[in-house]
């Protein structure tokens, strides 16, 4: 394969028309953003000024706007499965965080200490992790979906303190395992249903005997603030440490990255038991002062178009798994709605197909900006701005203050920058920007092996184009090495996608003794088309046509649904460990039918 030729992938461009666009300088630095904030003076001080330290991300997002002209404004507008609504202003949002924030400490509960919180998309939620900010303890959230196992496990690594949760959720998945939790000394339970076990509180109660009136206590900007597990895409679980002077990044690249302004009506649509629903479905709209809207009930196309329409969306933040349920249906499933309040679409989770941006144009009239990150990054790290053209199939340009590198390395020695455009090699970033992770917890020789001198190893393999724009390869572990070629998952994936029978690809490398591994694919398909052994052979010929030979899947299976992670991630790992019949390792994250 000519790794310096994508596949025409790059010859597309989505053209923006300037004049349109919202009048946003190109460049902003940290320390001007920074000084936006009420306690702005937080670095100033940590570097040796008297007066005390502060910088908490509980006050960037919620108490600085309650005290100023946005106290009535909604903050977060809830919309429960049943279609029950419930509007919080960010009055409101202040006084229910205080309340719990007064709630934790009246539990003996010291600043530092972990809070765990395991339910569904509940106000509570969203209450719970900023009062748990503002207390200056940890939060950490979890997919109500996970299993007793990997909750037992993250609240082992995290020694969580505090768990919040329902009672159903608690009789079902942490009864059992409370035993292997020693550090848990509180249970707080949201909502009715009888149970039984030590240290049990109920929410009402705790809010209702709590003041509504908290001061938060001077916050060291390297505080830890959020654990964050990664996705497990690629294996056991790392749990990332971020602190409170990730705030400014959350500020600054829902400005850039999601053109988030005053009046938009804002919809992240992750979970905050994955980063996303915590870094852009919580805090990046507070800080930014917009209203954002929560939707407890899981993806369900028809739903999320009419939330889209009834809601007046104007920001909408997804993810490839969901947009290409969506593809699914067709375009002409969006007709039938009046969307003409949204103005921008963004994706971030896994590499965003080409044929799935230009859907967005036919389906809503708007492209997708797709935009990379991890769980240890924190926040955007790299995006098709809101200023600039689309690249389809690209991760975009760095975000203004972040530098990416494309190194080539030997497991972290002889390190090399590579110049040369369109020559693939793991995509690193230098480090020191806000919202990265300072840790991982308690695995310090696994969080040693991210960096090489200055630069953080993302684990991801990519290149750049002459603009600047990064092209997503696949990760380091999944890359193919195929008779001497390197192939990149994500590009045989996209060229599938173009097939019109073809709704989701996964492809990996297969041991070969004559090429090393075989390309091989595993395919779900649109309604209206059926497995067979015609369409197996037109897509092994699509594929040919499309990529050549050497590059081309030599093998298709069909498959209903490929295995994914809980934040939607084809688990190719999987799909590898179960074609070669080995151990499947680590399957906390994966996605089951249980809700
Ligand atoms: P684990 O680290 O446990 O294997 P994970 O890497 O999937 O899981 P996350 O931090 O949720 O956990 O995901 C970050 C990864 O997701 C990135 O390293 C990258 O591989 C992938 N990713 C995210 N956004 C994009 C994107 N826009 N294009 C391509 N890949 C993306
Ligand atoms: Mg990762």
């Amino acid at each position: 394969m000519n790794l310096s030729s994508p596949s025409g992938m790059s010859e597309r461009r989505i053209t923006k028309d300037r004049a349109t666009l919202s009048p946003r300088p190109n460049l902003f630095d940290y320390d001007a953003e920074r000084s936006r904030f009420d306690w702005a003076n937080a670095w100033k001080l940590l570097d040796g000024l008297p007066g005390g330290r502060g910088y908490n991300i509980a006050h960037e997002a919620v108490d600085r706007h309650a005290t100023g002209s946005r106290a009535d404004k909604v903050a977060i507008r809830w919309i429960g499965k049943t279609g029950e609504r419930r509007d919080f202003t960010y009055g409101d949002l202040r006084n229910e965080t205080n309340r719990f924030a007064n709630a934790l400490a009246g539990l003996g509960v010291r600043p530092g200490e972990r809070v765990f919180i395991l339910m569904g998309r509940l106000p509570e939620l969203y209450v719970a992790v900023l009062g748990t900010l503002k207390a200056c303890c940890v939060a950490s959230p979890l997919f109500s979906a996970f299993g007793p196992e990997p909750i037992a496990t993250r609240v082992g690594i995290g020694e969580g303190h505090v768990l919040i949760t329902t009672p159903e959720l608690y009789r079902r998945k942490v009864q059992a395992v409370r035993d292997k939790m020693p550090s848990l000394s509180h249970v707080i339970l949201v909502g009715d249903g009888e149970v039984d076990g030590p240290g049990l509180h109920r929410w009402p109660s705790l809010m209702h005997a709590a003041s509504p009136d908290y001061t938060i206590a001077p916050t060291d900007p390297e505080d830890m603030a959020l654990l964050h597990f990664t996705s497990g895409t690629t294996g056991r679980p790392k749990g990332a440490v971020h602190v409170h002077g990730a705030v400014v990044a959350h500020h600054v690249t829902g400005l850039y990255a999601l053109d988030l302004h005053e009046d938009d009506i804002y919809w992240c649509t992750a979970d905050p038991g994955w980063v996303t629903g915590t870094s852009y479905g919580i805090l990046a709209p507070l800080t930014n002062g917009v209203t954002s809207i929560v939707v407890e009930a899981e993806f369900d196309a028809q739903t999320w178009y009419s939330t889209l329409e009834r809601e007046r969306v104007s920001v909408w933040y997804s993810a490839p798994t969901a947009i290409r349920m969506m593809m699914r249906l067709g375009a002409e499933a969006a007709k039938g709605y009046d969307l003409s309040a949204l103005r921008f679409m963004a994706s971030v989770g896994e590499p965003l197909n080409p044929e799935a941006v230009v859907w967005g144009l036919e389906a809503f009239g708007l492209p997708f900006h797709d935009n990379w990150w991890q769980t240890e990054t924190g926040g955007i790290m790299i995006a098709n701005l809101a200023a600039l053209d689309i690249k389809p199939g690209s991760m975009g340009v760095p975000l203004p203050g972040i530098e990416a590198a494309i190194l080539r390395h030997e497991k972290g020695r002889n390190v090399e920058l590579i110049e040369e455009l369109m020559v693939e090699g793991e995509l690193a970033l230098r480090k020191g920007w806000p919202s990265m992770m300072r840790g991982y917890l308690n695995e310090e020789e696994r969080y040693r092996k991210c960096f090489v001198g200055d630069w953080y190893l993302t684990g991801d393999l990519a290149k750049r184009d002459a603009d600047g724009y990064y092209w997503f390869v696949g990760r380091a572990d999944d890359v193919i090495k195929s008779a001497g070629h390197l192939i990149g998952p994500f590009e045989v994936e996209s060229a599938l996608m173009e097939h019109p029978a073809v709704a989701e690809a996964g492809v990996i490398g297969k041991p070969d003794p004559v090429v090393g591994e075989i390309v091989k694919a595993f395919v779900s398909l649109k309604a209206g088309y059926e497995p067979s052994e015609s369409l197996r052979k037109e897509l092994l010929g699509h594929g040919r046509k499309r990529l050549g030979p050497a590059v081309a899947p030599k093998e298709i299976d069909f498959s209903a649904n490929l295995p994914k992670t809980r934040s939607g991630k084809i688990m190719r790992r999987l799909l590898k460990s179960r074609e070669l019949g080995l151990p499947e390792g680590d399957l906390s994250t994966l996605e089951s039918d249980e809700k």
